[in-house]
C-alpha cells in the first residue's frame, strides 16, 4: 500500500468489464511500443489511457531518441560508433545498472530499424554544431557530453541524438502519430478516458487486472498474463516532487502533460515495487544556441568556475543548482558577447563593466576572485588547455576584449524547465522488482514511470527517455506477452 493507493484483492472483483492478456496503462511512447510488443507476440494487447487520446508527453516532446551502436543514419552519415562505445560512454556517464546498459546498448541499433518499420522517419543528415534540438530537418546530433572530458578520452565520441522528421506539430508528434497508426493496424485496442485507480492481484500478490475510473463508473479489467505500466514521470505532481526532488527552487518549471502525476509509480508501489532515483531530475535552460557563449566562462558566489562550461545544459543545470545560494554568472566579454536565445529561460543580462575588477565589485564577488579565475582561465586559453576541467579547445579563446557583462543563469532566478527521472526500479526485461530486487509477479514498468539509466541531470544526454523508454517498453511487451495465463 501507498499513499492512499490500495490493491484490490481479485476475490473481491465481481464483474470483469474486459479482459486482455497483456493490460498496458497509458499510450505515450512506451505503452505504444509495449503493446505493439506484446501484439507482436501474439498476446491480446489493451491500453488503458486516461486522456480522450493517446500520445502523452511523448507527443509534445523534441522527438529525439538517444540511440547508437551503428544506426543506418550514423552510418550514412559517415560516424563510426558500436555497442561496446556505446556502453563505454554510458557506463562511465550514467550510474545505471549493467545488465539494463548492455540490453541498452547491443539492441539500440535493431531497436532504430524496428522504429523505422512502424513509420517512425530519421533523415539521413547530421547537425555539426552545438543545439538543444534541431528545428533545420536533421536527422542526428549531439546531445550529451560524448565529447566532454573525461568521456571523450574513454569512449571515441559519436553523435546518438536521432531526432524524428517533424510533421507540423513538430518531431515527438509525429513519432506519436505513427505509433498510433501503428497501434490500430496491429489490432492492439485503446480505450479511452479511463483512470487506472488500482491494481488488482490475486492471493499470492500477483498484477491480474487493474481497476478504472471512467467518468463516475467504476470498472474491473482483467489481465491473463501481465500489465505494463507506462504512465510517465511524476513532474506534473508538485507534491511529489517536492517530497523527492530536494534541488527544485521555485521558478522550477515542470514540463510534460498534467496527468504525469506519478500514478504509475504509486499504482507500482502498492504491488510491492520498489523506487529509485527519486531525487533525480534534469532540469534543462541552455546558455547555447548561440554556441559562441560556451566561449564564456560560468562562475559561483565565490568567484570560482566549477564546471567546464561546454557541458550537456542539463549537467551544466545540475551543477548550478548545486552551487552556494544556486546561484551562477555567465561572464563573456566584447568579443563573444550574444543574448542567450532560449528566451523562456530568463537568462538576464545584469550589466557590463570595463574591467574584471569593476565586474568583480559589481557582482558582489570577494576581492580578487574573479580577478584570479579569470587571470588563471586566459592563460589557459592562451595555451589551448583548460588546465581546471578540461573544457573542449574548440571553445577556449582567453576574455580580454573590453568591455565584460554578466548574465544571471542562477537556478533560483533563471527558469529551468524540467523533467523527473526516479520512478519503479525494473531489470532489464522491464520487469518491476521488489525491495529485495525479486520480481512482482505480472508486473512490468517502462518509460517515465520506471527509473530511467540517467539518475540526475549531470549524467543525462536527449533522447535518453525516448530511446529506452521505447525500447523497454518493447522488452516489456515481450516479456509480458510470454507469461503464462
Ligand atoms: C517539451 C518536451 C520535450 C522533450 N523532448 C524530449 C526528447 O526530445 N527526447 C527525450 O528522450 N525526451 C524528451 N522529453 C521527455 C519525454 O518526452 C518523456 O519523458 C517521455 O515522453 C515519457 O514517455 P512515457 O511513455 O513514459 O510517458 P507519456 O508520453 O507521458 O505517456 C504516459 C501516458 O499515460 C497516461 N496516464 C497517466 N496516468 C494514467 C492513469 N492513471 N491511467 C491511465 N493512463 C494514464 C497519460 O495520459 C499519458 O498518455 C521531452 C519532454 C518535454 C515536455
Amino acid at each position: 500500500m501507498s499513499d492512499g493507493v490500495a490493491t484490490i484483492l481479485i476475490d473481491a472483483v465481481k464483474h470483469w468489464e474486459r479482459t486482455a492478456d497483456v493490460v498496458v496503462i497509458g499510450q505515450g511512447v512506451a505503452g505504444a511500443c509495449a503493446a505493439l510488443e506484446a501484439r507482436a507476440a501474439g498476446a491480446q494487447a489493451l491500453i488503458l489511457e486516461r486522456a480522450s487520446g493517446g500520445g502523452g508527453t511523448s507527443a509534445t516532446s523534441e522527438g529525439i531518441f538517444y540511440l547508437g551502436g551503428g544506426t543506418a543514419v550514423q552510418t550514412a552519415c559517415g560516424y563510426q560508433d558500436d555497442a561496446a562505445t556505446m556502453f563505454t560512454f554510458l557506463r562511465a556517464s550514467t550510474s545505471a545498472e549493467d545488465e539494463k546498459l548492455r540490453a541498452f546498448c547491443d539492441g539500440a541499433a535493431a531497436h532504430f530499424d524496428w522504429l523505422e518499420a512502424q513509420g517512425v522517419r530519421f533523415a539521413r543528415s547530421a547537425y555539426k554544431g552545438k543545439a538543444v534540438a534541431l528545428r533545420t530537418g536533421e536527422g542526428l546530433l549531439m546531445t550529451g557530453n560524448e565529447k566532454v572530458w573525461p568521456y571523450r578520452d574513454q569512449a571515441r565520441p559519436a553523435p546518438r541524438g536521432h531526432q524524428v522528421t517533424p510533421n507540423a506539430q513538430g518531431s515527438g508528434a509525429a513519432a506519436m502519430v505513427a505509433l498510433l497508426d501503428r497501434c490500430r493496424e496491429a489490432g492492439v485496442e485503446a480505450l479511452y478516458d479511463v483512470q487506472a485507480t488500482n491494481l488488482i492481484v490475486d492471493g499470492g500478490g500477483r498484477a491480474s487486472g487493474v481497476r478504472v475510473r471512467r467518468g463516475d463508473a467504476t470498472l474491473d479489467v482483467r489481465a491473463r498474463k501481465a500489465v505494463i505500466l507506462a504512465t510517465g514521470s511524476f513532474n506534473s505532481n508538485p507534491d511529489m516532487v517536492r517530497e523527492n526532488v530536494p534541488l527544485i527552487s521555485s521558478t522550477s518549471l515542470p514540463i510534460g502533460i498534467p496527468y504525469n502525476d506519478g500514478s504509475g509509480i504509486r499504482l507500482g508501489e502498492s504491488a510491492g515495487g520498489a523506487l529509485e532515483g527519486m531525487d533525480g531530475m534534469i532540469a534543462t535552460a541552455s546558455i547555447y544556441p548561440p554556441a559562441q557563449l560556451i566561449k564564456g566562462v560560468i562562475v559561483n558566489t565565490r568567484g570560482e568556475r566549477f564546471v567546464a562550461e561546454d557541458v550537456y545544459h542539463g549537467r551544466l543545470a545540475s551543477c548550478i543548482a548545486e552551487q552556494p545560494d544556486q546561484t551562477a554568472y555567465l561572464i563573456v566579454d566584447e568579443a563573444i558577447f550574444a543574448y542567450p536565445e532560449a528566451e523562456r529561460a530568463q537568462h538576464r543580462l545584469i550589466d557590463g563593466w570595463e574591467t574584471i575588477a569593476e565586474m568583480e565589485s559589481g557582482l558582489s564577488l570577494p576581492p580578487g576572485a574573479l580577478q584570479a579565475t579569470l587571470s588563471r582561465y586566459n592563460h589557459d586559453a592562451a595555451a589551448g588547455e583548460d588546465s581546471l576541467f578540461h573544457k573542449h579547445p574548440d571553445y577556449l579563446q582567453p576574455l580580454d576584449h573590453p568591455s565584460y557583462a554578466a548574465f544571471d543563469i542562477s537556478f533560483n532566478k533563471s527558469v529551468y524547465a524540467f523533467l523527473t527521472l526516479g520512478g519503479l526500479k525494473t531489470d532489464a526485461g522491464g520487469r518491476v522488482l521488489d525491495a529485495d530486487g525479486a520480481p512482482v509477479a505480472g508486473l512490468y514498468a517502462a518509460g517515465a514511470c520506471a527509473a530511467q539509466i540517467p539518475h540526475d541531470g549531470k549524467e543525462y544526454a536527449s533522447g535518453l527517455t525516448l530511446g529506452p523508454g521505447s525500447f523497454f517498453g518493447r522488452q516489456a511487451g515481450r516479456a509480458a506477452a510470454r507469461e503464462q495465463a
